[in-house]
């Protein structure tokens, strides 16, 4: 009998359960909140990105159900086509509007945007500098790129310094970071990187998916929140975390959009998205807009939460919002910990590589708006027994 090709798999599984790095796929019933119902039992929800709590609010849901009777679901064409309605086109109005910017363009995804900008500004005779825990999309922006990687200890602006020295060679350069580290909850040192990227006449593009609706006097994310807002020339972030919808979007001069919208390939190939998710988007961006609120106090609740956690005697490396893991190293004892705080009714996800780098394996606790005093207490309390 000929051999199954894809018996492989079988064998690579084995392999990951073997090593504590199989993940299985949960199922949630009802909508996404502090509370979650998973496998049929409640738990309080520490695994979202939804920070505002946006992702259920019922603000969203009339928008869309009201823009799909005009509009209907589908797009039915990628934008350049006939897939572009007057929503996308108001939405991204209201996103450059939202961000300060000449213009804005909307991807379907934060996955999108970045693997689909870096490839369009940079190529073979270029170089990029990435952050060395940079998300996996800007990663495979750059390698899909083929420019010159060069990727630079995290945060480290003298060793980013060094190899800048050195690209002088290179046709264009570009320095591309999270601002705010999804699994480390730590900021970019965005004004160091601004000034570095302005000596070596360096593109700069900033992620701020995480932060994006939460950090910023505006919500415009950290670019704003320390100061630099108009030095970050390419500006990414996502409709689909804090602002409870789905989406990614860039930021920028109307000369850089209009480079993306021709040369793109993740948005010029791809269907644009539902009308009526551009209309969710927009009444998200009305609220953050409206009750700025929401992210004081979330960002006030984290600062206590990491003073608690701290004082505890708990490892949450140099987080600065509200992601917090918590650092236990091994894989085995990430699973464990979850499990322990399952029991205790706490959704909490373990993270492990290749999300992080081997030996740190942690807790990913992510805060959110709805999050009450009473479940903080139990999320503290549970973490004692774990
Ligand atoms: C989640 C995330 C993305 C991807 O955004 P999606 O809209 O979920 O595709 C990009 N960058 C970072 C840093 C993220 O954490």
């Amino acid at each position: 009998m000929p051999s199954d090709p894809l018996s492989w798999i079988d064998v690579a599984l084995r392999d990951l359960d073997a090593r504590d790095l199989r993940r299985r796929l949960n199922t949630h019933d009802g909508a996404q909140g502090p509370r979650i119902a998973i496998d049929g039992r409640e738990y309080t929800n520490f695994g979202a990105n939804d920070y505002l709590g946006l992702a259920s609010d019922p603000r969203l849901a009339a928008a869309v159900t009201s823009a799909a009777q005009e509009f209907g679901w589908g797009a039915g064409a990628s934008p350049l086509v006939t897939g572009r309605s007057v929503l996308h086109e108001q939405l991204e109005h209201r996103l450059a509007a939202f961000e300060g910017t000449e213009a804005a363009l909307l991807f379907n995804t934060g996955f999108a945007a970045n693997s689909g900008v870096i490839p369009a500004l940079v190529g073979e005779g270029d170089v990029v500098f990435s952050d060395a825990l940079n998300h996996a999309s800007l990663i495979d922006g750059c390698r899909l790129s083929r420019a010159t990687v060069q990727v630079y200890r995290h945060n480290d602006c003298e060793h980013l310094n060094s190899r800048l020295r050195e690209a002088s060679g290179f046709r264009r350069r570009l320095i591309v970071t999270d601002s705010l580290f999804s699994m480390d909850g730590d900021l970019a040192p965005l004004p160091a990187l601004c000034d570095l990227a302005e000596r070596y006449e360096c593109m700069l593009h900033v992620d701020e998916a995480h932060a994006t609706g939460v950090f910023g006097q505006r919500g415009r994310g950290v670019a704003e929140h320390l100061g630099v807002e108009d030095r970050v020339p390419i500006r990414v972030g996502t409709l689909s975390k804090a602002l409870g919808a789905s989406g990614g979007f860039v930021a920028g001069s109307q000369a850089l959009i209009d480079w993306l919208a021709n040369r793109a390939r993740s948005y010029v190939f791809s269907t644009a998205p539902p009308p009526p998710l551009c209309a969710a988007a927009m009444a998200a961006l009305d609220i953050v807009e409206c009750e700025p609120d929401m992210r004081t106090i979330l960002l006030a609740t984290a600062a206590g939460l990491r003073e608690q956690l701290r004082a505890a005697g708990w490892n949450i490396g140099p987080s600065a919002s509200q992601i917090i893991p918590i650092i236990l190293g091994d894989e085995q004892r990430a699973l464990a910990a979850a499990t322990t705080l399952r029991e205790h009714g706490m959704w909490v996800p373990p993270i492990r590589p290749p999300t992080v780098p081997t030996g740190k394996a942690c807790l990913r606790i992510s805060l959110a708006a709805g999050h009450t005093p009473e479940m903080l207490a139990e999320l503290l309390k549970a973490l004692a027994s774990a």
